[in-house]
């Protein structure tokens, strides 16, 4: 029988299938399975496309925007694929390079979780799109974690001219300059 094969199990290696719910591993489905791994097609009030699993599959995690909570409010999540097969959704991505503080993926910019911390507030922000280019998981990571994009990043002017330029911290981490 033909089967739709989105990518490889990343638990057992086996083939992922599109079922009539959602993804499944080849060997979940055996009367016997020898594997755990079954996603349902719909995450967080969102379905998932075929492209986003193969990613999930293969990078374990994957920055998405349009979950829906129950009150139909739109928000971005990390999803992680889990040793067990279970999907985490998850907002923090990082620690903050100046407060140490939780970083949290939001709408528009990875934001600082102690914002409205009273005692200690911090404005450290990245945003999302810069200069153009919509930041990927990796390079907000990256900025948090090592102070500057291991890649430069194409960027765009007003006049449509390109430039590339690598993303870094300012000396009292607080601003992202283009380096
Ligand atoms: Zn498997
Ligand atoms: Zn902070």
């Amino acid at each position: 029988m033909e089967k739709k094969i989105i990518g490889r199990c990343p638990l057992c290696g086996g083939n992922v299938v599109k079922t009539c719910k959602g993804y499944r591993c080849e060997n979940n489905i055996a009367e016997q399975p020898t594997c755990v791994l079954n996603i349902n097609g719909i995450i967080g009030n969102r379905k998932m496309s075929d492209e986003e699993i193969t990613e999930l599959l293969e990078h374990r995690f994957i920055l998405l925007d349009g979950f829906a909570s129950k009150e139909g409010k739109a928000f971005p999540s990390v999803l992680e694929l889990a040793d067990n097969g279970a999907i985490n959704m998850q907002s923090v991505i990082g620690k903050c390079p100046h407060c140490s503080g939780d970083i949290r993926v939001g709408t528009r910019a990875f934001n600082c979780s102690n914002y409205s911390n009273q005692q200690a507030p911090c404005n450290f922000a990245i945003w999302r799109n810069i200069g153009g280019h919509q930041l990927s998981l990796t390079e907000a990571k990256e900025i948090c974690e090592k102070e500057i994009t291991s890649n430069e990043l194409e960027m765009y002017r007003d006049d449509g001219t390109i430039y590339r330029k690598r993303l870094g911290l300012s000396p009292d981490k607080l601003q992202i300059v283009k380096i």
